[in-house]
């Protein structure tokens, strides 16, 4: 089958993959001029199973509430005149009870360790090379209450399956000696052995030059403006470079994903949440983080790769503006100086902030959507590349008429 795929971020670019594995005739559009190069280029690069919790919970309203008044650097909301955030925002409280926070927190983890699954065949297919660092990730907490809490609410992944080992001060810096100065600033942490991290924009590019090599094409610096049906059939994709025609379209279009699917009459649960991050060179290898981590007080993640740190933070609605200015990394400067003083170099730091594709519950959605020959897979959220590989085998299994190796139930638009 000929099968264009809208999107050449690590979603479109590993869903490209799985298809051209079965056997397709593979166009991927992308208006940026390579691949991953928008939410997919500066994200912190975590494959975090063991990070699956959805983000509509019980204390979520009082969060989004307290956030209102404060200038909070972990969690921004401020009022806009946007039907579609108000909306997002009351479907994401109507997930805020407990048992909605679980089944979809376990719903995520599901796909999550299935495509961490799917990573590992790929990276043995491959051979790609993208500072992968399998020393597992840390979470740390700064005080006791919040270590306690954190154990206890690990404790829906650790019952289905997921593992974690639960350490004081002493056994985080067993794990990473890097942590040494954070005496007297750390309680304990939690460390998932088997989640693990690598550079998604470096993957996602060797991978679509790998799809390249193996004939399929990439249509680069092309905007997709629409399309052009005929009964319950995707005729056509319309861009600013003229018709593309196919058997089959699958839209990975990130968090501009709703405004092409309204085009089709599809009504698609996705906002954009906006996230900072910052790339720093290590400064000294014997005092910079040797493995990845998240300071889960101030919700900043860091991430060594290569001769780099990757480091994230914030949960902003900000509509569509990707703008960033200094004072957004204050917190993560202050993490960086808390926990590893001296491992990373902030005069030569790059800056930028991008868009998490979110829908309200959690998890994507994937699968055939209004019309027979079209098919989504969107709504990654944070944690896109953690699920990528996973989302993009689903959506070529569904495409084969093959039952997917994961139960889909609530990703779906049916
Ligand atoms: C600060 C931050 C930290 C994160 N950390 C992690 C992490 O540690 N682990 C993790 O798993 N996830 C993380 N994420 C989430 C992850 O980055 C995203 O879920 C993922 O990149 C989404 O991929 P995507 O392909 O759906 O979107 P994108 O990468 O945005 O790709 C969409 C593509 O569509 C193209 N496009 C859009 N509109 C059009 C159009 N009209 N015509 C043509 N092309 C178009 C764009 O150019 C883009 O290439 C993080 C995100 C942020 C912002």
């Amino acid at each position: 089958m000929k099968v264009i795929v809208l999107g050449a971020g690590v979603i479109g670019v590993t869903t490209a993959y799985q298809l051209a594995k079965d056997g397709h005739e593979v166009t991927v559009i992308d208006r940026q001029p390579l691949a991953a190069n928008e939410t997919s280029f500066g994200n912190a690069g975590m494959i975090a199973p063991g990070h699956s919790y959805t983000w509509a919970s019980p204390r979520a309203p009082g969060i989004l509430w307290r956030s209102l008044f404060q200038r909070d650097q972990a969690l921004r909301l401020s009022l806009r005149a946007d039907w579609r955030m108000w909306r997002w925002c009351l479907q994401f409280l109507r997930n805020c009870t407990e048992e909605r926070a679980r089944v979809n927190t376990l719903r995520k983890l599901q796909l999550a360790q299935y495509a961490q699954s799917v990573l590992k065949e790929t990276v043995a297919e491959t051979g790609i090379e993208y500072d992968r660092n399998t020393n597992g990730i840390l979470y740390l907490y700064r005080d006791e209450p919040s270590f306690k809490a954190g154990v206890a609410h690990m404790k829906i992944l650790q019952d289905a399956g997921q593992e974690f080992r639960i350490l004081d001060f002493a056994g985080v810096i067993q794990i990473d000696p890097a942590l040494k100065a954070a005496r007297g600033k750390l309680f304990g942490g939690l460390h998932g052995p088997t989640d693990e991290s690598g550079d998604c924009h470096k993957f996602s590019n060797a991978l679509a030059q790998l799809c390249a090599s193996r004939g399929v094409t990439f249509q680069y610096e092309t905007t997709v403006t629409g399309f052009e049906t005929e009964g319950d059939a995707v005729r056509a994709v319309l861009t600013d470079k003229g018709r593309v025609t196919g058997d089959l379209v699958v839209m990975a279009l990130g968090s501009y994903a709703p405004f092409l699917a309204a085009k089709l009459g599809i009504d698609l649960p996705v906002y954009p949440v906006k996230g900072y991050s910052v790339t720093v060179p290590i400064a000294d290898r014997d005092l910079a983080p040797r493995v990845p981590g998240i300071d889960e007080n101030f919700l900043v993640a860091y991430t060594p790769m290569g001769d780099r740190i990757r480091m994230t933070a914030t949960a902003e609605f900000a509509g569509y503006d990707t703008a960033h200015r200094p004072e957004d990394y204050r917190t993560i400067k202050q993490v960086a100086e808390n926990l590893f003083p001296g491992g990373a170099d902030f005069a030569r730091a790059s800056y930028w902030a991008w868009l998490r594709p979110m829908t309200p519950d959690g998890p994507p959605r994937l699968g055939r959507a209004r019309y027979r020959n079209f098919y989504l897979n969107a709504g990654a959220g944070h944690m896109g590349w953690t699920m990528s590989h996973g989302s993009a085998r689903v959506v070529a299994d569904l495409i084969a008429g093959r039952k997917p190796a994961i139960d889909i139930t609530g990703m779906t638009m049916a």
